[in-house]
């Protein structure tokens, strides 16, 4: 039986995790007022999450 260690060290494992993807995937349109909603800010989430009637929200960025 070959032992885990017999295999030599453990490889180092690269996770891939380009950030162009990763940026994509902060973001959503919103179906009721057509924002860009930024999943990273708690506050626009929030605010989008409400389903009835909502202004977009103005960012100061
Ligand atoms: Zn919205």
């Amino acid at each position: 039986m070959t032992r885990l260690s017999d295999l030599g060290p453990p490889k180092g494992v690269t996770v891939h995790c380009p950030s162009e993807a990763k940026e994509d995937s902060d973001f959503y349109r919103c179906e009721t007022c057509g924002q860009i909603v930024d999943l990273k800010d708690i506050r626009q989430v929030m605010w989008h999450q409400f389903e009835g009637e909502h202004e977009p929200l103005e960012l100061d960025s």
